[in-house]
């Protein structure tokens, strides 16, 4: 999956999360019951729950905990109240919690007293008769603990089984689906027959469904048994379904399962859903498509849902004649039915797969195709957009046969389409042979910049890696979703690198990022344990994705060349081609390609990047010839109590002042313990480590150090790579949040920037200055704002100045004239404006046909967005426009003013759907808060909204990790930092446990911590 926005989130006590899980969860017979007398039941309900979890007390508060506690007695449902509050629903996300809640009467409390007393009791007796109550029980070859608590399925028997994973007795060999998605009533009706193998004696299956009203289900055991019928059990709290069967089930064994259900097409972006867009005749077209990653699957079909359980898959989708389907696998073929209707018939998938990668959909889309060696390339689009296709296909054509040579395993189907889907949340999602895409990451018109080229070309770069890395060997669990997201982000970069000869510096910039989102206390190890569905979605965040490529790209770089590295991953690919594996099997095919060469054990060094949180600093101090390397973990929340001793294995890698620019010139220092010792000649007169920021660490030169890299760089730009440059920038700046370096030592770096004329220095250091100063300008204080406006100018206006305003070929230079002249404009500088004005004034005169470069839309229309004329100039194309990536843009631009409102207007906007899309809403809210008028509107139009954002974006997903970070990041007093903790811990299971709530909270503290330490520096030295 690749997500739109970059962002990012933090760390949560486990055991809050693993009890919000079940805080609603009313519906548990605990065999301890008997001992509590009713009215403990009724008031204390946690302490006989604690067996089930196992995990100590919640932290619900006496309100609450007397609310449920009463709810429970109103409705006398006490057996299954879930299935009354979830029926549509999965149990974390789309369902708010009843609001109110009133006290019951004398009479239904006596009745609700009498019914716990006979329900008590009745558990006393299947408390005492364990044989007869381990008849109601999965069976499987380990022994039940007695202790186990087993809840109760919706229709009032017990549930065989009480974990969130599922058994392991029991695994699927093939599935057979046929569905009818009805596109007028929005609903589908479904069969799946599941081929199963017994791994272990059993006497239940139990598998996931969510919201499958399930209609008939027979079972057989043996392929060429007799079917008879067996009644299915739903726990919806997990999206279970079980069946138990009469006679055990023998390893070994063979069985069918076959169920007919109905259910409703999706209305939120996962699961089977329905999407629709305007053609260009103003109708409005519906269309099915699929979202299953993570664990959506199940609301499609019954499955076993879990990444390890792979099997094969066929498909029938039945339609309407005017509508067409894709799936994974090529049409095998399409029979007209006597009702009229279609059956089109997929051929059976050639691979075992996971189930979160299986993909279907029905619309009106129009292909354009290519043979690439054994495969047909397609990219699929609505029809009125087929032009904006071409780059897509010869750039997927391109990477498909680069990916095919460097992996040395052939991409194993016939087929492989690229679908642009209207209304989708991801950037795009990587479904074997059918990877669907949002408009803005595959559609680009014919004059589309370099720029919007590179972001598609990567998009496409990184889903197509996944066919491999995910896709043919996939990770056991989400715990290590970094294997996959990881590699696909690696190769991302890699790829276009090499082969669609795009290459700008986001790779360098993203890794930055992650940086700062590891330093925080709230980060996680990249592979680390994952039990509930929100820690799951939780896991797509920058850790996954963008720390685990800079780990993947600092062991490349420390191994013998890109193919040592290259041999390990077709190693790693062949191992485990078309099965599962975890970390531990990434490292031990690496060392094996390894020790034959250079006897570096992978495997010990890369655990330390992947089992800890976090990321050494480095700290460099010389005496004489001797230079000490001290390491300790680099924790932006330094007070005592999170102290860490963690320890890395890290490559250290150094240049020096007599060779610093070319590869040869590196050198490598393994620093294992505390801290290391190497020789240098006195006669040098600085190092710089982490030669062109290849590891993911942070070095601090100590004062007499940097003294010696600023004196360097005043005197020549050219001594450092520009890579090595930006990294000192970005290191100072994450010192001084540490408080380890002064903001004055932060400024004297910075003086030689009047030199710099690189793209990676500039843009971090914009980047840097201008997170300050939106806090100082959210903090209201003029004095600095204003002497830190000229600052900025004064230090890159004469690189400002020499930025042009046409069409730029090269991705780097728009990278940098993008930010620059974005920068500009937001300062109001005169120059700027004035183009930017006079640019979008000829655009709407001359109807669009002068064009505003793609790299500089953004700044075009943010500042035609200031003047009220203008805006609704500017609304009215964005009505119009039919290409995405302008469209967005002009979004960006809207959502930029400070009239408010017109932001309120906007933010409403996207939460309906209407002329913005709410996959956009993210976006829209990041760029709102940028403002001063906007950030105070979203942070009360997410409280306000909480319920409606969470039921469009899961909790924990990466749309509400955004929504966060937007929302509070700018925050730096103790007034907001209460009131940000007030809300969320109000939320309880709609979303207090989410890591990016600490996240938040973390990045409050440090904001106020650093304005108290540096606003005097500020005044003396800005
Ligand atoms: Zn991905």
């Amino acid at each position: 999956i690749s997500p739109f926005e970059n962002s990012s989130r933090a760390n949560l006590p486990r055991n809050m999360i693993e009890n919000s899980m079940f805080e609603e969860e009313p519906d548990v017979v605990d065999l301890t019951f008997p001992a509590l007398d009713p009215d403990e039941v009724v008031y204390e309900p946690r302490s006989s729950r604690l067996l089930v979890r196992g995990l100590g007390e919640n932290d619900m508060d006496e309100d609450e905990e007397d609310c449920e506690s009463s709810a429970r007695l109103l409705g006398m449902s006490f057996m299954n109240r879930s299935s009354a509050h979830r029926s549509n629903s999965s149990p974390y996300t789309r369902q708010a919690p009843p609001r109110s809640c009133s006290r019951p009467s004398a009479r239904t409390m006596v009745v609700c007293v009498l019914f716990l007393v006979i329900v008590a009791s009745m558990t006393m007796v299947l408390y005492f008769l364990p044989g007869y109550f381990l008849l109601f029980v999965c069976h499987t070859n380990k022994t039940t603990p007695i202790e186990t608590v087993y809840p109760i399925s919706t229709n009032g028997k017990l549930f065989p089984w009480a974990q969130f994973r599922l058994p392991q007795s029991i695994h699927p060999l093939s599935y057979d689906l046929t569905l009818t998605p009805n596109l007028d009533d929005m609903t589908f009706t479904g069969r799946t027959v599941i081929n199963m193998s017994v791994h272990h004696n059993t006497n239940c299956i139990v598998l996931h469904g969510a919201n499958l009203n399930i209609t008939k289900a027979t079972f057989k055991v043996g392929l060429e048994g007799v079917s008879s019928d067996v009644t299915v059990l739903e726990y919806k709290p997990r999206q279970q379904i079980a069946v138990k069967v009469s006679d055990d089930l023998k390893t070994g064994q063979y069985c069918v399962l076959t169920l007919h259900y109905s259910a409703n097409l999706s209305h939120t972006y996962d699961g089977f859903y329905n999407s629709s867009y305007t053609d260009k005749d103003g109708k409005k077209r519906v269309l099915a498509a699929t979202q299953f990653e993570p664990l959506s699957a199940r609301k499609a079909f019954p499955c076993f849902d879990e990444p390890a359980f792979k099997a094969t898959f066929q498909i029938q989708i039945i339609r309407k004649p005017n509508y067409m389907t894709l799936s994974n696998m090529p049409k095998a073929k399409s029979t007209t039915l006597t009702s009229g209707l279609v059956q089109d018939e997929f051929e059976k998938t050639s691979v075992k797969m996971s189930t979160y990668l299986v993909a279907f959909i029905v619309a009106d889309f129009t292909p354009i195709s290519k043979n690439v060696s054994k495969t047909l390339v397609s990219v699929y689009s609505v029809p009125e957009k087929k032009e904006h296709t071409d780059y897509a296909l010869s750039t997927a054509s391109k990477l498909l046969e680069f990916y095919n040579n460097f992996f040395e395993i052939d991409y194993p189907l016939k087929k492989l389409d690229l679908v642009a889907i209207p209304d989708f949340l991801a950037g795009a999602m990587e479904n074997w042979g059918l990877i669907t895409f949002r408009e803005t990451s595959l559609l680009v018109g014919k004059q589309s910049s370099p720029l919007e080229k590179q972001v598609v070309a990567s998009v496409i770069a990184h889903e197509l890696a996944h066919q491999w890395f995910g896709n043919l060997v996939t990770m056991s669990w989400w715990n290590d979703l970094w294997l996959n997201e990881g590699f696909a982000t690696y190769m991302q970069y890699m790829s276009l690198k090499y082969c669609v000869c795009l290459q700008g510096n986001l790779f360098l910039a993203v890794r930055f990022r992650a940086l700062d989102k590891d330093a925080l206390n709230s980060s996680h190890a990249v592979s680390t344990e994952v039990n509930t569905p929100e820690q799951v979605e939780e896991m797509f965040d920058s850790v996954s994705y963008e720390k685990g490529a800079s780990i993947l790209l600092m062991l490349n770089a420390c191994l013998l060349g890109e193919q040592q590295f290259r041999k390990g991953i077709i190693q790693y690919l062949d191992q485990f081609n078309e099965s599962n594996t975890d970390t531990d099997g990434l490292w031990n095919s690496l060392t094996q390609v390894e020790v034959s060469t250079q006897h570096l054990n992978v495997s010990e060094m890369m655990n330390s990047w992947t089992s800890q949180k976090g990321f050494p600093l480095v700290t460099v101090s010389r005496k004489g010839d001797q230079v000490t390397l001290t390491q300790e973990h680099f924790l932006l929340t330094s007070d005592n109590t999170t102290h860490t001793s963690s320890l890395w294995n890290i490559p250290v890698t150094y240049v020096n002042d007599s060779c610093s620019l070319a590869p040869e010139c590196r050198q490598v220092f393994t620093l294992k313990t505390k801290s290391g010792t190497l020789k240098l000649p006195e006669s040098v007169k600085w190092l710089k480590l982490n030669y062109r920021n290849t590891g993911f660490y942070i070095v601090h030169y100590g004062d007499e150090g940097w003294d010696a890299l600023t004196a360097a760089l005043h005197s020549n730009v050219s001594v450092l790579t520009h890579e090595d440059r930006a990294s000192l920038i970005h290191n100072i700046f994450a010192l001084s949040r540490l408080g380890r370096v002064s903001f004055h030592q932060v400024l004297s770096l910075l003086n030689y920037m009047s030199n710099e004329t690189e793209t990676s220095p500039v843009t971090e250091a914009l980047l840097q200055l201008s997170n300050i100063y939106r806090l100082l300008d959210k903090r209201q204080e003029h004095g600095l704002v204003s002497r830190m406006k000229d600052y900025i100018l004064d230090h890159f206006r004469s690189l400002m100045d020499k930025q042009t305003w046409e069409e730029e070929e090269s991705v780097s230079k728009q990278e940098l004239r993008s930010a620059l002249l974005e920068m500009a404009c937001s300062l109001n500088e005169e120059n700027c404006t004035q183009k930017a004005k006079a640019l979008f004034k000829e655009h709407v005169k001359s109807n669009g046909t002068i064009r505003i470069p793609g790299d500089l839309q953004r700044v075009v229309f943010t500042v035609a967005a200031q003047s009220d004329e203008d805006w609704d100039t500017l609304l009215h194309m964005y009505a119009h426009a039919t290409y995405d990536a302008e469209k967005r843009k002009m979004l960006q631009g809207l959502a930029s003013t400070q009239n408010a409102r017109r932001l309120v207007w906007i933010l409403k906007a996207g939460l309906n759907g209407d002329l913005i899309q709410t996959q956009e809403l993210p976006l829209v809210i990041s760029r709102v808060c940028n403002g001063f008028t906007g950030y105070l509107f979203v942070w009360d139009f997410i409280q306000e909204n909480w319920d409606q954002l969470i039921e469009k974006f899961p909790v924990g997903s990466f749309a509400i990790q955004t929504i966060i970070k937007s929302a509070t990041s700018q925050f730096s007093t103790q007034a907001h930092l209460d009131q940000v903790q007030g809300f969320f811990s109000g939320l309880k299971e709609r979303g207090s446990q989410m890591r990016s709530v600490q996240e938040a909270l973390e990045t409050i503290r440090l904001n106020r911590r650093w304005m108290d330490q540096n606003l005097s520096t500020l005044r003396k030295w800005l």
